[in-house]
């Protein structure tokens, strides 16, 4: 009998595609289709973030909502990273939570489901080998895992405690994937790691592909796919290799995230992020040097403990230095089992806030400048989605978020569109017949 699923995903991409992996095993061996309304559905699931406080205090209350509205046989199942780190005491403060299931443990999503009260949170269960069903909300484009888990210690990050240690997944089992959702319709496709350019590096077998630029040549030779993205590389390990095929492989895209989180080589020290202010600039203007018209984005955390006004001028110089064409700006906040959230020299909330402001001010107005200058200006779009009143979307090259006139007629399909109108967030064009 067919059931219903209402699932909602907080934070990365990594956990959108662990809601797909969720779906598609949901809906092949239980019969499980979508819906966006609670009332209706069988099996609630929320896929949390544990990156700062404020999602996992929202999770408690978010959960009371659902249980109040919720069929009375429906289910609730809370998975993601803050099952992870909060476990079974998901279930002692929500008794009516019927299972918690950890990230890194997607496949057992059917234990999950018939085990009532299960916690199944093993931060060291290796599934990189598992074969997920398939499901994908947009057919033009595709998100394949190429990494599970980190190795690294960011002082600030909950992610190694929550999703583990780093394993990379087989390389033929990536182009597998990769091939499967070309043959069902995708161009483009977004390879995910929460470190991707430290893939490889734990492989024994010699004839495996053993870092992440023969990885992305690999791939690149995969007939009928257009377009290749990442998410998230690391800027320790952005060498010249790397950023010479990044460059030169006309298949990937002109768009990369650098992920700076502080621009004080002091904070980045007490950060443990491996990398200097010096270092990070110099991997930028590599980049823009080898192919100018690439977009940048970054992370950046303010109000880290110990950061003086000084370090913060650091900060705002890199930003004027890269001028970065997206920017995800936020307050430190403490995480659990992290080194961080035990160091003393904290910051308080009115400066940590008002340095916020005054990034995300200057990085607006440097935005709308980039964004000014795109009129005129002819990109390569990839349609991909419908939009309202006669109007279809999709991306440039470089990201960009692109408008013009048009239909079905476009979708999945590579127009150069000649740029008529600007605005902050998103770009109005022709396309050129
Ligand atoms: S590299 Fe650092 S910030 Fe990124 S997931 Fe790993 S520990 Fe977290």
């Amino acid at each position: 009998m067919e059931k219903k699923l209402y699932i909602e995903t907080l934070g990365c991409a990594m956990n959108v595609r662990d809601s797909e992996h969720l779906i598609a095993e949901l809906s092949k061996k239980y019969n499980y289709t979508l819906t966006d309304d609670i009332k209706q559905s069988d099996l609630i699931i929320i896929n949390t973030c544990s990156v700062r406080e404020k999602p996992v205090a929202k999770l408690f209350s978010e959960l009371g909502v659902f249980a109040k509205i919720k069929k009375t046989e429906a289910k609730i199942g809370v998975c993601g990273c803050t099952a992870s780190h909060l476990g079974s005491e998901i279930i002692k403060r929500a008794p009516f939570v019927d299972f918690v299931l950890g990230a890194r443990n997607v496949s057992k999503i059917s234990e999950a489901l018939d085990t009532k009260h299960a916690v199944i949170i093993d931060t060291e269960h290796d599934e990189s080998n598992y074969i997920f069903e398939e499901y994908r909300p947009n057919p033009y484009k595709a998100m394949v895992n190429i990494s599970i888990g980190c190795d690294k210690s960011c002082a600030f990050c909950i992610v190694p405690v929550t999703r583990g240690e780093e394993i990379s997944i087989p390389s033929n089992l990536i182009i597998a994937e990769v091939e499967r959702s070309v043959q069902n319709g995708a161009k483009e496709v977004m390879l995910l790691g929460q470190n991707v350019n430290n893939y490889g590096r734990r492989f024994t077998n010699k004839s495996d592909i053993v870092n992440f630029t023969e990885l992305l040549h690999a791939v690149s030779k995969i007939k009928g796919l257009e377009r290749i993205r990442f998410t998230s590389p690391h800027p320790l390990h952005m060498d010249d290799a790397f950023l010479q095929e990044f460059a030169s492989n006309p298949k990937i895209c002109k768009q990369i995230h650098v992920p700076l989180q502080s621009g004080s080589t002091e904070i980045l020290k007490a950060m443990k992020r491996g990398y200097t202010k010096e270092w990070f600039l110099d991997r930028c203007e590599r980049i823009r040097t080898l192919a100018p018209n690439t977009t940048i984005s970054t992370d950046i955390i303010v109000g880290f403990p110990g950061e003086s006004e000084e370090d913060f001028e650091h900060t705002m110089d890199v930003l004027e230095k890269v001028r970065f064409d997206q920017l995800f700006s936020f307050v430190y906040s403490p995480r659990p089992h992290t080194l961080a959230a035990h160091f003393d020299n904290k910051v308080d909330n009115t400066t940590a806030s008002r340095r916020l402001s005054e990034l995300q001010a200057r990085h607006t107005e440097i935005l709308d400048k980039i964004m000014e200058s795109q009129l005129g200006t002819t990109h390569k779009v990839y349609f991909d989605e419908l939009k309202s009143n006669s109007k279809i979307a999709g991306r440039a090259d470089d990201g960009k978020l692109v408008f013009v006139n048009g239909g079905e007629e476009l979708l999945g399909e590579i127009k150069d569109v000649t740029i008529t109108k600007t605005s902050r967030s998103l770009l109005h064009g022709e396309v050129l017949s």
